[in-house]
């Protein structure tokens, strides 16, 4: 018996022992096509000489030293470099270990500043449904994915959720992609004006859905009216980029694509690209300086805030994109992924909807494509496809229970930016492959 309390308890895993490339090797020397990149994390593949090499010339240089006492020349750099290029107005970073700490200091940082400029009665929260932003509590209270917070709602605090934009479902018969963005805006504000403007603190989403959705990108436009509302009303943007930003969708950060500019975005998984476990939140200008001008200190931290070697393995993984030039890659790759899936599962009876951007792709599975029933949850689907995968040598991310009360299964695709052209047609396959034997 395992002494680690795994989070399937009566599931026994492969021992992952080495990485090549795009693929992670097991104890028993099989070998799995990383087409989900674990969750949108391994963007760079598994074995990397340069990450590598930093990793280890940190580690021998200085591991770590705690942000109380010192800053680093690993952090800095880092802070430099996704300023250099991150939206308009973005200014500083605070660095942390994974992508619930940076949504939890994003949420912390927008109720500090609100203090900060005398408005404490700016409280509210406001999200979406079938969105996810972590699993610590104030992470979860803020995602909407009704299935990982049932058990934990006695815990969390109270934040609105309204309306996803989800045109696969939301979209109504003979509505333009625009009307559809304006009615979702139109709700928002209508939430902002049912709880009072003067006490909402801010609005948070993901600019391309995950794990909750399945890569779902919003409509044009949708992005530019949340921004105009919450600037008319006082309200932070607050943009979740942990799974869709640092090149994922074919630009360095997603909200990019929709010109807009944010007032925090966090960022993780590719981060780091899985070298080291690393997140961060990056904060706008008057942000920062209405708390450096005002208390001058942020009141939360962590003990491992901008490791330096998380920092340094980070810092080697986004100058390896940059300098590879993998941004134009990834939507090269991205394109050539849709068009496969479409052209091998585009007329499947059970694949409902095939989207995304960049290497962020989902399939939405349905029971009936005219109706767009979702398949029963006694299947528990998303379990046999994954164990099914896993024993055809790949691994995607499906996931179940995403649609409000009743089941929804996508399966998520986020493989690394280092693919070949011949393992798109690998992926496509075995995914063939896995949906002939489960459904
Ligand atoms: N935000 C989004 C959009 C995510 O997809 C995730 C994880 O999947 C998180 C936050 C939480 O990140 P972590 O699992 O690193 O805590």
């Amino acid at each position: 018996m395992s002494h680690v309390f795994h989070r399937h308890l009566s599931h026994a895993y492969p021992t992952a022992v080495g990485g090549d490339g795009a693929y992670l090797i097991d104890a028993e020397g099989r070998r799995y096509l990383d087409a989900c990149g674990g969750a949108a994390v391994s963007c760079l593949g598994h074995s990397d000489a340069e990450v590598i090499e930093a990793v280890r010339e940190q580690v021998g240089q200085l591991a770590y030293a705690h942000s109380a006492f010192f800053t680093t020349e690993p952090m800095e750099a880092l802070a430099d470099f996704l300023i250099e290029r991150a939206p308009e107005g973005l200014s500083s970073v605070y660095f942390v270990s994974g992508g619930s700490e940076a949504v939890e200091a994003a949420l912390k940082l927008a109720r500090q500043y609100v203090i900060e400029r005398g408005e404490p009665e700016r409280r509210h929260l406001i999200a979406r449904r079938q969105s996810y932003h972590g699993n610590t509590l104030g992470a979860l209270a803020t995602g909407g994915n009704a299935w990982r917070r049932r058990q934990f709602e006695p815990l969390l605090v109270e934040v609105s959720h309204v309306s996803p934009c989800y045109a696969y479902r939301g979209q109504a018969e003979g509505e333009t992609p625009e009307a559809y963005g304006e009615r979702l805006a139109r709700e928002l504000e209508d939430e902002i004006q049912r709880l009072g403007s003067e006490t909402v603190m801010a609005f948070v989403a993901e600019p391309v859905v995950g794990a909750t959705l399945g890569a779902v990108p919003a409509v044009p436009g949708y992005f530019r009216r949340v921004r105009e509302i919450c600037d008319r009303h006082g309200i932070l943007l607050i943009l979740d980029e942990v799974m869709c930003g640092m090149g994922r969708t074919g630009s360095l950060f997603a909200a990019e694509q929709e010109g807009v500019a944010p007032d925090l975005v966090t960022i993780a998984k590719g981060l780091g690209a899985g070298y080291q476990p690393i997140g961060a939140t990056l904060v706008s200008e008057r942000i920062r300086s209405a708390i450096a001008e005002g208390s001058g200190f942020f009141q939360h931290g962590h003990t491992y805030i901008g490791h330096a070697t998380a920092c340094a393995a980070a810092l080697a993984a986004q100058r390896a994109i940059e300098s590879r030039d993998l941004l134009p890659r990834v939507r090269q790759l991205g394109d050539g992924l849709q068009r496969r899936l479409e052209a091998r599962f585009g007329d499947h009876p059970r694949v409902g909807d095939i989207r995304g951007r960049g290497l962020f792709r989902g399939l939405e599975l349905v029971a009936d494509r005219e109706t767009r029933a979702p398949f029963d949850p006694e299947r528990q689907l998303h379990a046999a496809i994954k164990r099914t995968a896993m024993d055809h040598g790949l691994m995607c991310y499906p996931m179940g229970g995403t649609l409000d009360g009743r089941r929804g299964d996508h399966i998520l695709l986020a493989p690394p930016f280092i693919l070949e052209d011949g393992q798109l047609d690998e992926i496509v396959d075995k995914l063939d492959a896995t949906l002939r034997s489960v459904l």
